[in-house]
């Protein structure tokens, strides 16, 4: 994936580690997320006990992996983070559960894609703190049980949707997060430029921020790139003329969108007279995975308005046509 708007990490972020906030006062944004979890750590701490399982949801790069390591820090208690498609074999996950210390946090991204032999012994796991092993094979198997710590899992998703019932219902704390407003990603903007030694004007991270489709992480790699194109002009602060300049070279709109994202609406309005179409036609003929088509080019369109979910499939709003600089084709009347 080669969009500089996309959502997932890259492998070569590495500096995103250095750049995470730290605290929960320190994490921008989220209101709702993190009023409730300042509530429920601080109980679980006040009590000495675990914290319940939570599950963190939404769109990537808004911070799930980050909220997931402050919730261990706020607790004082040790991090373990894993992913889905890693846990190949009950074992694997086994051999992770049985090392954990009291009331360690164990972070599972992607958790929408455990093998379900996985998924089976995590359930006893997260209920009653016991492994249940299988030891040996035919005749001579024998299952046993294992005590394990009680501790914290905080499982990651992109869509809650995505689970099977059994496994969401497990998790005591469930919690959507939302897109970033421009106000809250220019403090993110800010905050990542203190922390490079970048010097970033107030109106220059609005430029970015508005850009950066309500997401973090994306907004991160924005700065880095802008800073790269104003060391090479000589500019010494990153103001709006300089960010502007940055983000019409790197081809992201003033709507935050990339090619791929007006390539998708141009299928929807002159392939389809601007939908109801399904997803799965659309994404074939934009040539992408119905998944990622899903997962981070669907929900900043629909958020934003530029496109409607109906129970026919996708359709365009005039918030699409305007942007694309098309006009609306005159509806027939319902
Ligand atoms: P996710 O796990 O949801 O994909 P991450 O937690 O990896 O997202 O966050 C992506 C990047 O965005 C990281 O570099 C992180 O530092 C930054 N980030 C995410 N949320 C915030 C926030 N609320 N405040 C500041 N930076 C954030």
């Amino acid at each position: 994936d080669e969009r500089i708007i996309s959502a997932d990490a890259t492998p070569g972020e590495t500096y995103d580690r250095a750049l995470r906030p730290q605290t929960l006062d320190e994490f921008v944004g989220q209101p709702q997320a993190k009023g409730n979890l300042k509530v429920f750590i601080d109980a679980a701490r006040g009590r000495g006990e675990s914290l319940d399982h939570v599950l963190l949801f939404g769109p990537p790069g808004l911070g799930k992996t980050t909220l997931a390591q402050i919730v261990a820090r706020e607790l004082g208690v040790g991090f373990r983070a894993t992913s889905g498609p890693i846990l190949a074999k009950a074992g694997d996950l086994a051999a992770i559960l049985t090392n954990l210390e009291p009331r360690d946090v164990l972070f599972i991204d992607e958790i929408h894609r455990l093998n379900p032999a996985v998924e089976e012994i995590l359930y006893p796991a997260m209920e009653d703190h016991v492994l249940d092993l299988i030891i040996g094979e035919g005749p001579s198997a024998r299952s046993v049980r294992i005590d394990l710590a009680p501790f914290t899992l905080v499982g990651a998703t992109t869509r809650a949707g995505l689970l099977a019932t059994p496994l969401r219902d497990r998790f005591g704390i469930p919690l959507r997060l939302e897109f970033y407003s421009p106000e809250e990603l220019v403090k993110v903007i800010l905050g990542a430029a203190r922390k490079m030694g970048a010097a970033v004007a107030e109106d220059g991270a609005r430029e970015i921020a508005t850009r950066s489709r309500g997401t973090p992480r994306v907004a991160g790699r924005l700065l880095r790139r802008v800073r790269d194109f104003a060391d090479t002009e000589g500019a010494t602060s990153i103001d709006r003329l300089v960010a502007a300049r940055a983000l019409a070279r790197l081809e992201v709109d003033e709507a935050g969108l990339d090619s791929l994202d007006r390539r998708f609406l141009e299928a929807l309005i002159e392939n389809y007279g601007g939908g109801p179409v399904g997803m799965d036609t659309l994404a074939a003929a934009i040539a992408e995975a119905r998944d990622a088509v899903e997962d981070v080019i669907e929900p900043y369109l629909l958020q934003q308005g530029f496109i409607q979910r109906t129970p026919r499939g996708r359709m365009a709003c005039a918030r699409a046509y305007s942007h694309l600089g098309l006009a609306e084709p005159p509806r027939p009347p319902e």
